[in-house]
């Protein structure tokens, strides 16, 4: 009925239509109020995506076992990916994402790698006579070898990011000596290589240009510290779109072009506001922390903490007048989202002023802490920016910081040596009395002591933060 003409015609159309649905999605997901909407036309976008490549693969005359591979891997692929979205935690969410960037990179290095050895290995091979008779083999080698580059350091880029976000390794920056001449010297050294590649494409090129990008994207992401963690995860998202988009540039697939591109513009965008919100230089944390040293390791004595009880807790909110709560990655470990919305119900209706302050890197990932609050059904006009609040912390009677640390460090702003010295934090400490919901006194993410925990006007509630914030119910 449909030649095979029409057919590539009515499946390009399609991946337009994809195209234009993965820009509604992302212009949805910048927004609570229609971020749901956002994921449905992702999800329809790569729905689209997916039949019109099996399609126009069909069209092309794919061998039979060709598509039994396609078909199963993506079986394969959507019963892995379907079971962990249904098992993973909140709190999990960043290095699964992390690790699935890592995905995205290696399936860049093996497109590039079998473009070469299907169309250039062999001078004599049909593909390499194509592209020579087209004029086509230097910009073909091109793309093959930064293709290449892109994904192997987001391979191992990602992987260093997922032990680093579950804990598996430490968090703390790696201090090679002349970090910062092996990590220029390494792009110095690609771009000669891939002159050389396009002058004389060869395999060693090859090889050894994937072992200097698996390398360098292992080195990057180690050398960031604890407390740069949220920009690189953006990063490795762009990096993983750059990636996607030079595949798609080997296959000649113009949706994965412009999808690679979407993801890599909108990751490196999101990637300077995480930085300029954390007062951070781009350029340095893009360049595996370039020009950022190691403070000295703090051994210093704050003095006493003291401690209160949940029935003490009731009692300061019981006569407050207004509280400001600032969650933290705690309050996700523990769930303790649910607790707190009843707890600012239950001051709301007793004429107490509640408000949330946000912190833009608070908890694991860009709007941690605002998705779990709006699956308690916070209301939003009360969940307000870190921008927004930090001048009202001074008549503020009560602070609650459940489950937060970094976020919330005076050091940031008064310790020029911290880690952390410079980063923007929650100014908590000015309030009247600061009540911080926690099981120790463990450092937080970028594994700096916190003074607050021994200012005059702090109390500590150690605890599981959800049973605490039980208690305080219970006792009100
Ligand atoms: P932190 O990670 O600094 O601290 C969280 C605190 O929660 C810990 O000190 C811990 O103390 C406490 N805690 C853990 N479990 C519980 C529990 N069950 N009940 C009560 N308390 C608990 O949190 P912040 O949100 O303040 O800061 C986020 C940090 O993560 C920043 O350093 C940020 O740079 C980094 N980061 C952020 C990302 C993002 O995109 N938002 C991505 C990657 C990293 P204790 O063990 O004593 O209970």
């Amino acid at each position: 009925m449909f030649n095979a003409e029409t057919i590539t015609n009515v499946a390009n159309a399609a991946y337009v239509v994809a195209a234009l649905l993965f820009i509604l999605a992302l212009a949805g997901l910048s927004k609570h109020e229609t971020s749901k909407a956002g994921n449905a036309f992702g999800m329809a976008g790569m729905g689209v995506a997916l039949i019109a490549t099996i399609v126009l693969a069909i069209n092309n005359k794919i061998e039979p076992l060709g598509l039994a591979l396609l078909v199963g891997a993506m079986a394969v692929g959507a019963a892995i990916g379907l079971w962990r979205a249904r098992v993973v935690e909140m709190t999990g969410m960043p290095e699964l994402i992390a690790l699935l960037h890592s995905f995205v990179g290696l399936a860049a290095v093996l497109v590039g790698w079998s473009g070469y050895l299907h169309a250039e290995f062999d001078p004599n091979s049909q593909g390499a006579l194509e592209l020579a008779k087209e004029g086509m083999l230097g910009i073909h080698s091109a793309e093959v070898f930064i293709g290449v580059f892109i994904g192997a350091v987001t391979f191992t880029g990602s992987i260093v990011a997922n032990l680093k976000l579950s804990a598996k390794i430490s968090s703390s920056p790696l201090m090679l000596p002349g970090k910062n001449f092996l990590n220029v010297g390494s792009l110095v050294l690609f771009v000669a290589l891939t002159v050389w590649f396009v002058i004389s494409p060869n395999l060693w090129l090859l090889v050894g240009v994937t072992a200097l990008a698996l390398l360098l994207g292992w080195h990057l992401v180690a050398s960031i510290g604890g407390g740069d963690m949220p920009v690189v995860v953006s990063m490795l998202n762009s990096y993983s779109g750059w990636a996607a988009a030079a595949s798609g540039f080997l296959l000649s697939n113009d949706l994965l072009i412009i999808t690679g591109a979407l993801v890599g513009s909108s990751g490196a965008y999101l990637s300077y506001i995480m930085c300029k919100a954390m007062n951070r230089s781009f350029i340095s944390v893009i360049a595996g922390g370039f020009g950022i040293e190691a403070g000295p390791a703090e051994d210093k004595d704050y003095g006493e903490h003291r401690e209160i009880t949940a029935e003490g807790a009731a009692e300061l909110l019981g006569s407050a007048d207004s509280v400001i709560i600032t969650p933290g990655y705690g309050m996700a470990v523990a769930q303790a989202q649910y607790g707190v919305a009843d707890l600012t119900r239950k001051l709301r209706e007793k004429g107490v002023n509640v408000r949330f302050g946000i912190h833009p890197v608070a908890g694991r990932l860009p709007g941690h802490m605002n998705v779990l609050l709006a699956e308690a059904k916070v209301p939003y006009d009360i969940v307000l920016e870190m921008d927004e609040i930090n001048d009202d912390f001074d008549d503020t009677a009560v602070v609650l910081v459940i489950g937060a640390n970094d976020t919330v460090n005076p050091a940031a702003s008064e310790d020029p040596s911290s880690p952390i010295a410079g980063m923007p934090v929650l100014t908590v400490w000015n309030a009247e009395n600061v009540i911080v919901f926690k099981r120790s006194m463990a450092s937080g993410y970028a594994g700096v002591q916190n003074p607050l925990f021994f200012r005059d006007n702090t109390q500590m509630l150690f605890g599981d933060a959800r049973d605490r914030v039980n208690d305080i119910l219970a006792a009100l």
